[in-house]
């Protein structure tokens, strides 16, 4: 039997480096060898137990890597050696819901997630990819590896959030948290053409990255009321679009408590318990408001759409990437990351580092 390093989740804070089995491809699928990876807020909520996944699975949902092994049916459209990202959602392309454009549900509620939550991740050497003809996307020869990290998951499901509230040309858009999500929010609004872009962090660093991403202001909540602050700062009718990008109460409201009456509040948080909208915010219920949420869009036709923003200069992510590691280190690399230490945003992980 063939081995391969791999992070393997054995039970709430239990992760561990291990030789595990290399995978192979059956027909329709393909193994691809991972090159660079990272880690996902959503891990550290699955390592904490607050998203049960079963001991044994290898987590991990953001692949960059270069086709190893392709299954049977494949040949006519890869070859192997080619590079490519796969989202971290991954439609099959063909049941009820990918037929009716709900990709991301495939099967299924949250059912196209399946690296890292049903099936075997990438935080490995090596990957196995179902569905290889709807999911392995081709890097364009001019992107590096650390360009298009981003892609598979935060810049997806960030971006998602301002294209799910609909922001238009000219639209006033608060987003409630500036972590790697929220800001790739936040750049998913100027890139739908927003005016005023309002980011709501208390952590004065990701303010700045914010208003380095494109938002106009940055408002402290632990300073001042957020709500207020935007609207005053909409003439008082509040903001055409809010998005959350945190999954708490506190925010939740906050998002729909500033978004104007007709306006679209666009939920990215993942949230636990039990989720309160105060009748006052949705104006007795009789507001106009939308409440819309995301769960990360996929497939690779998504992922070649992100990769042209970034080959044609109108995204930059690698400014989120603050550490590097190895995939030995990628325990290390976890604790850093979950206690948000040193100032990280995102590390990368490269298995042959
Ligand atoms: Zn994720
Ligand atoms: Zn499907």
């Amino acid at each position: 039997m063939e081995t391969m390093k791999a992070v393997v989740f054995h039970g709430v804070n239990d992760i561990r480096v291990e030789d595990v089995a290399r995978p192979r491809p059956t027909a329709g699928e393909a193994v691809i060898r991972i090159t660079a990876t990272t880690i996902c807020g959503t891990d550290v909520h699955i390592v904490k137990g607050e998203y049960p996944v079963r001991p044994g699975l290898i987590l991990g949902h953001e692949p960059v890597g270069v086709i190893d092994e392709l299954g049977e049916g494949l040949e006519a459209d890869y070859t192997v050696g080619q590079r490519v990202i796969v989202g971290a959602i991954t439609p099959c392309g063909q049941c009820f819901y990918c037929l009716n454009g709900a990709h991301s549900q495939c099967h299924g509620p949250l059912g196209g997630w399946r690296f890292g939550n049903t099936i075997n991740g990438a935080w490995a050497e090596y990957l196995l990819v179902q569905d290889a003809r709807a999911n392995l996307a081709v890097v364009p020869d001019a992107l590096t590896d650390e360009q298009v990290l981003m892609l598979p998951d935060i810049a997806s499901t960030g971006i998602s959030g301002a294209e799910s509230g609909n922001v238009r040309l000219g639209d006033s858009v608060a987003i409630f948290a500036q972590g790697p999500i929220g800001l790739c929010a936040t750049v998913g609004a100027k890139l739908r053409g927003a005016g005023l872009i309002i980011a709501v962090d208390p952590i004065k660093e990701r303010r700045e990255m914010a208003r380095r991403f494109g938002a106009s202001i940055g408002v402290d909540p632990a300073a001042e009321d957020a709500v207020d602050t935007i609207k005053r700062l909409t003439d008082g009718r509040g903001a055409d679009v809010t998005i959350e990008a945190l999954g708490r109460q506190g925010t939740f409201e906050a998002a729909l408590r500033s978004v104007r009456p007709g306006g679209t509040m666009s939920s990215l948080g993942v949230y636990s318990g039990k989720l309160v909208a105060p009748y006052e915010a949705i104006y007795a219920g009789l507001g106009d408001q939308r409440i819309v949420t995301t769960l990360c869009p996929g497939g690779k036709e998504r992922m070649r759409r992100l990769m042209s923003m970034v080959q044609h200069d109108r995204v930059d992510l690698t400014p989120l990437v603050t550490h590097r590691f190895a995939l030995d280190q990628l325990p290390e690399a976890f604790d850093l990351f979950s206690r948000q230490a040193d100032g990280v945003m995102k590390v990368a992980i490269y298995p042959r580092r």
